[in-house]
């Protein structure tokens, strides 16, 4: 038999770099999660950008029995059928013409600045190592993310840290161009910053960091960890700008659930990533692979992506019926479904608050720093469901509205 556990379980087993919510969920369906006492919520979290088909999706289910029963794992001294169809996909529907997989974000940014820092050291020497960041950016928990990430919060007590790293300020063209040089190997940005906030790259910014990289022989690397995989409405949402970065980063939703990340790149930048040179164990396991197949083959549909456009306005109507009502919202941006609401500032760093309360009211919500709430729902959410999320989201807001007079 099972022993029973619960939230209290975590204290005595679990290391305390999380603090996770009251509630334990046990189930999932669609846009609907159930807690272990059987109390049902709507989700609009997604697993953090990641259950882009909600959960449980039958196709996606198929796909992993089906694979499960055929080969789990080889290593890389042989390859495999998924890894192959996947990269064959991933290089049909993107810039990229080669894919180098991993098992998260952060090992597909490691992968990716690694290859910047080794392609420069190839064809220009080890002087031009610079990598330019920019502030508030977030490009996962590595050692070496965290210190191209532009919250020094999640370096501190870690240090020494990998060195030759600057950040200029996000959107900010003219501190590029005056950071810039040719020691830099790469610059890299995330299209829309994600955990900082739901914070949009303009398109100035993106096309000054392309020119600036061509004019010094940079690399432009994208950080499409959040923004991939038609959470704005395009496959990726550097399509959405008309910028093309040299290397793409992909995790979260790649595998709808499943733990994968994959790096992508042109092929004259992939040469530097001879033989021996990098490598992960699990990185292009059949299983992930094979999943991460499906989700594209359902994502990557016109259908699907003009309905994640059309979700983002039917999330903007109720939003900004909401905010008419209750105004706490200062604005509502982003993208798709990709969406920040950022709390106006007599309620800044109550955000946890309100996602605890939503909660509460049977909704699941995420944030993005401490005054922004971040909805990252399902690509395919029922519209019924975004009704009935909202609505307790409603209550929710009320509520803390209430308190916070
Ligand atoms: C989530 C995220 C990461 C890190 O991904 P992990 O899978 O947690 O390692 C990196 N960059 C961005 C933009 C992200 O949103």
């Amino acid at each position: 038999m099972q022993a029973s556990v619960n939230r209290e379980t975590f204290e005595q087993v679990m290391v305390p770099n999380y603090s996770p919510l009251p509630i334990i969920p046990v189930k999932g369906k669609g846009s609907r999660v159930w807690d272990q006492s059987g109390k049902e919520y709507v989700d609009f979290a997604g697993g953090i950008a990641v259950n882009a088909l909600g959960h449980c999706h039958p196709q996606l289910i198929a796909t992993l029995q089906q694979q499960a029963k055929n080969l789990w794992h080889l290593s890389n001294v042989w390859t495999n059928e998924p890894a192959l169809r996947l990269a064959q996909q991933l290089c049909d529907k993107t810039f990229a013409e080669r894919v180098y997989f991993a098992n998260s974000g952060a090992e597909a940014n490691e992968a990716a600045f690694k290859l910047a820092r080794k392609f420069a050291y190839d064809h220009s020497g080890e002087t031009k190592h610079e990598i330019i960041s920019c502030l508030n950016s977030f490009h996962g928990r590595t050692l070496f993310t965290v210190s191209v990430g532009g919250q020094p919060k999640y370096k501190e007590g870690f240090e020494p840290a990998p060195k030759g790293i600057q950040h200029i300020e996000f959107n900010n063209c003219q501190a590029l161009r005056e950071a810039i040089s040719d020691k830099t190997c790469a610059v890299v940005i995330e299209p829309i910053q994600g955990e900082s906030g739901i914070i949009p790259a303009t398109a100035d910014f993106l096309q000054t960091a392309r020119s600036l990289c061509d004019s010094h022989n940079a690399l432009l690397i994208f950080d499409e960890i959040q923004t991939g995989v038609g959470r704005t409405g395009k496959l990726y949402a550097y399509q959405n700008y008309g910028v093309t970065p040299d290397i793409l980063t992909t995790a979260k939703a790649l595998g709808g659930g499943f733990p994968i990340g994959a790096m992508l790149c042109r092929k004259t930048v992939a040469q530097s990533f001879g033989i021996g040179s990098h490598g992960s164990t699990y990185g292009g396991n059949p299983l992930a692979c094979a999943v991460a197949s499906t989700v594209l083959d359902l994502i990557d549909t016109p259908e699907l992506l003009n309905a994640v456009k059309q979700k983002h306005e039917t999330f903007s109507q109720h939003l900004e019926r909401l905010n008419k009502q209750y105004p706490i919202f200062h604005e509502c941006r982003g993208q798709g479904l990709l969406i920040g609401c950022e709390l106006k500032e007599k309620f800044h760093g109550k955000a946890r608050q309100l996602l605890q309360m939503a909660q509460e009211e049977g909704v699941m919500v995420l944030i993005a720093g401490l005054n922004v709430i971040r909805l990252t729902p399902s690509l395919i959410i029922p519209d019924q469901d975004i009704e009935d999320g909202m609505s307790r989201l409603t209550r929710a807001v009320k509520r803390f509205q209430d308190e916070n007079q």
